[in-house]
């Protein structure tokens, strides 16, 4: 056997097993013994691997029938916020403890389409809140790079998959950076499609207006492909663009002469982190050589997008969370003395501290004397916000952008101190505000090792463009080692 075959990229394994080099049980084996030896990343909250191995006896029998799916027989981690028929999703809470998915995500059918097993589900801040994936009710993730670190989040645990090896690529969500993030903390690609563009159906919903799935990959390649099968119109999800998806795959040959790429005024700030700061200018730096012509830009409403955010993010999820109450998921707490006492009784021990706090937070900007103060004010500054990219775009292809002001935190740093985490969203939320796509790409490490990500915003359904950079910069050598 190939040594160490679960840290191929998704196009290598494709052609690996295409060429008969290894099969998918083989490849399916060497993610299973990874995921044994780094059990203390906690990357995983549920794994069967008898399942998994039997999804990919079933692919190795498909191509010897001669099926030949864009994906056959490559071994997926899929975010516990996405469901994948029969197996549980827990979003990371324990309300949702014993809960089994009864139908696929339209995201996660498309990938089953093309070929593609589901090994396990990943860890996650739960209800996708937080930064850290220390707010899972099923302890934290740890960073592979630096195992007293976090893996970032929400999608911590699918970030730590892919950057340890324990899947080929992943799936995570992200309403406000959550696959970004993750991806730039770990030092892996994370894509945040513009909203429209993938199907949310079967995504257990936070902030609706906000939310996206989007990959986890090794290369932007990687994310390019997985992108492209989940892409599209759905019938299921009526915010998804009727609009025919572009050959991601063709973005990926560009080079960057011709392209104006633009670097906001507002994402360098004083007070970031010095060596985030000098990565993300050295790759920007890079892009020019590579033939980018580099302009200023200013996206002056910045600076409202971490309070517009936790507004509007909060207010979504009061009324998307509504529904666990106990009485048709999940968990149950010991019947009080009235329905009402059981609702109140299930959602106290059932939710955790911070998925609490946005609950209350939102109910408070939706009540009313406290709408138009908060919650409609918020939602006007969002239009500015996206106005500001609006003018952005008409200078530029796409912006350039650090991922985070700041390195993965210590376990334990931003525990106690939830604004901090909040303001540390500065540079994403943004995105999901606007409807725009991102892209996080590795782009250098700190003197301790932790990584750095390279942020590329493109406009709305632009996801060419950003693909474009991004791997253009990836075939220049990437992170500076
Ligand atoms: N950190 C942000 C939050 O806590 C973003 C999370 C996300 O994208 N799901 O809301």
């Amino acid at each position: 056997m190939v040594p160490e075959i679960n840290k191929l990229t998704v196009r290598q394994a494709v052609d690996g097993i295409r060429a008969g080099a290894f099969s998918s049980v083989e490849l399916t084996r060497a993610v299973l013994a990874a995921t044994a030896k780094h059990a203390a990343l906690n990357a995983y909250i549920w794994l069967d691997a008898a399942d998994a191995l039997h999804q990919a006896g079933a692919a190795d029998a498909a191509r010897q029938a001669g099926q030949a799916g864009a994906l056959l027989g490559v071994p997926l981690a899929i975010k516990d916020v996405l469901n994948v028929a029969g197996q549980p999703c827990t979003c990371g809470s324990k309300i949702l403890k014993g809960y089994t998915s009864l139908y696929d995500a339209t995201a996660i059918a498309r990938l089953r389409a093309a070929g593609a097993i589901f090994v396990g589900r990943t860890n996650m801040d739960e209800f996708a809140m937080g930064s850290t994936t220390e707010n899972s009710a099923y302890g934290p993730t740890r960073n592979p790079a630096a195992p007293d670190h976090v893996a970032g989040g929400s999608s911590g645990g699918s970030a730590a998959a892919v950057a340890g090896g324990l899947a080929l690529a992943a799936l995570g969500s992200d309403t406000g950076g959550s696959v970004r993030q993750p991806a730039s903390f770990c030092g892996c690609v994370g894509l945040k499609p513009s909203y429209g563009r993938v199907s949310r159906y079967g995504l257990v919903s936070y902030a609706s207006s906000l939310d996206q799935i989007g990959p986890l990959a090794r290369t932007v390649s990687d994310a390019a492909l997985l992108l492209g099968v989940m892409a599209g119109r759905d019938a299921m999800d009526a915010t998804t663009l009727d609009k025919s998806v572009p050959d991601f795959a063709a973005a990926l040959q560009g080079d960057l002469r011709g392209m104006r790429l633009g670097m906001p005024r507002e994402y360098f700030v004083d007070g970031m982190n010095p060596e985030v700061a000098a990565a993300v200018k050295a790759a920007i730096a890079r892009c020019q050589e590579l033939g980018a012509e580099i302009v200023e830009v200013s996206l002056p409403h910045t600076k409202y997008a971490v309070a517009t955010y936790y507004i509007l993010a909060a207010a979504e999820a009061s009324a998307n969370l509504a529904r666990f109450d106990g009485v048709r998921y999940g968990f149950r707490a010991a019947a009080g003395d009235s329905p009402i006492e059981m609702y109140k009784k299930t959602r106290a021990e059932g939710f955790g501290s911070e998925v609490q706090r946005r609950i209350i937070l939102g109910t408070y900007v939706l009540s009313s004397g406290y709408y138009d103060a908060y919650y409609l004010r918020a939602q006007k500054v969002r239009t500015l916000i996206r106005r500001d990219f609006d003018a952005a775009f008409t200078q530029c292809d796409a912006l350039l952008t650090p991922v985070t002001p700041a390195p993965a935190y210590r376990l334990g740093e931003t525990m106690d101190d939830p604004l901090h985490m909040y303001l540390g969203d500065i540079f994403t939320v943004t995105a999901n505000l606007a409807g725009i796509c991102g892209l996080s790409v590795p782009c250098g490490r700190t003197r301790v090792g932790l990584p750095v990500g390279l942020q590329v915003l493109g406009p709305a359904f632009g996801e060419e463009k950003i693909i474009r950079v991004g791997a253009a910069f990836e075939r220049s050598g990437g992170a500076v080692p």
